[in-house]
């Protein structure tokens, strides 16, 4: 329902899109992953028409997005952060509106308004000026405004980013309904759970460019499985402790720049391997605050890939160092 091939895209000395090919099988969700800047909001521009490549082609739906962009346009909702909600309207009044600019009849469109309402959970705020509503809530009325047509493809551009957990997790079950019920989705996030818990597949993005896919698990596996993280009492006893760490560890011992205390070991064997290193420090009197066997997320994927966590580089982008990405980078111990 969605493909793209060797999407660039430059603004001045900015490559935002480098080359970008994209797939999203019909009733699946593909989740663009990256930091802030990755290009992620660029690649939704290009699919949703609302800019041009400069080279590449995408097609939506079957319909080619620089030969038919009204075509696309018809077949697919936008939501995410350009916030189509008129906050001086009422929450049914936003969704009347565009209910009659899709050309509904007044009852079709009042009917369609009343039933988004109720399946977002916003009827009793229905006749509220939006303005009053929380972040949850008008995220999820920008997300009903994108439903009223029924498209059969849906663009969520980081649908989450900003809201609490619990206005996330609300967000996350209304968007697995939906796709429960035959939507296909491109959502982008920064957020490596969101993308763990909504996508059957994931690509993940950065400079423009992809640098991975697959889905959370095959990510998760080339980051080589299981590994003992260990924080030390006292970092003095660093050595003794990568010494015994690297007799059973199956790769590279290594240590967090910012914590000298804390060491990673990928290791085979799971819980035997833990035993073992347990054994180890405490043969050599080794005190550590805490240890235990951890699994692959999504940011060791991210972390593998290039050298810096992607929520790191989210909040260097924030305080304007976009140069200081690899704040928390690992080093070898
Ligand atoms: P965010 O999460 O912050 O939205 P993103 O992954 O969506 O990030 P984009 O918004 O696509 O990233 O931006 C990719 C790069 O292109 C960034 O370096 C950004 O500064 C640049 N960029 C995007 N739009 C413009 C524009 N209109 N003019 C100049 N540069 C731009």
């Amino acid at each position: 329902m969605i493909r793209a091939t060797g999407l660039v895209k430059k603004y001045k000395t900015v490559e935002a899109l480098s080359g970008l090919d994209l797939t999203v099988p019909e009733g699946q969700v593909l989740a663009l992953l990256g930091p802030n800047g990755a290009g992620k909001t660029t690649a939704v521009r290009v699919l949703a028409t609302l800019i041009n490549p400069d080279a590449g082609s995408a097609e939506v739906a079957g319909v080619d997005v620089l030969a038919d962009p009204a075509g696309v346009r018809a077949r697919i909702g936008l939501s995410g952060q350009y916030a189509a909600v008129d906050e001086h309207l009422t929450g049914y009044e936003n969704l009347e509106m565009v209910g009659r600019l899709y050309g509904f009849k007044k009852a079709r469109a009042r009917d369609r308004g009343r039933e988004l309402l109720e399946r977002f959970d916003l009827a009793d705020a229905a006749d509220r000026p939006s303005k009053t509503y929380s972040g949850g809530m008008r995220r999820r009325l920008d997300l009903a405004l994108a439903l009223v047509a029924e498209p059969p493809v849906l663009i969520l551009d980081e649908p989450t980013t900003g809201l609490d957990v619990r206005s996330r997790q609300q967000m996350w079950q209304v968007i697995r309904e939906l796709v429960s019920s035959g939507a296909t989705l491109l959502l982008t996030t920064q957020y490596l759970e969101e993308a763990d818990r909504l996508a059957d597949d994931i690509v993940v993005i950065d400079h423009g460019r992809a640098i991975a896919r697959g889905t959370a698990d095959e990510l998760k596996s080339q980051t080589g499985g299981e590994r003992v993280e260990v924080i030390l009492t006292d970092a003095g006893s660093r050595d003794a402790a990568s010494r015994v760490l690297a007799e059973v560890s199956s790769g590279e011992v290594r240590t967090h720049s910012d914590n000298l205390r804390s060491l990673t070991a990928p290791v085979s064997g799971g819980q035997q391997a833990l035993m073992r290193v347990l054994r180890g420090f405490e043969d050599q009197q080794i005190e550590v605050l805490d240890i235990g066997l951890r699994r692959p997320t999504l940011d060791d994927v991210f972390m593998s890939l290039t050298g810096h966590h992607a929520e790191a580089a989210e909040e260097a982008d924030q305080a304007g160092q976009k140069s200081k990405r690899s704040t928390k980078a690992e080093v070898p111990a």
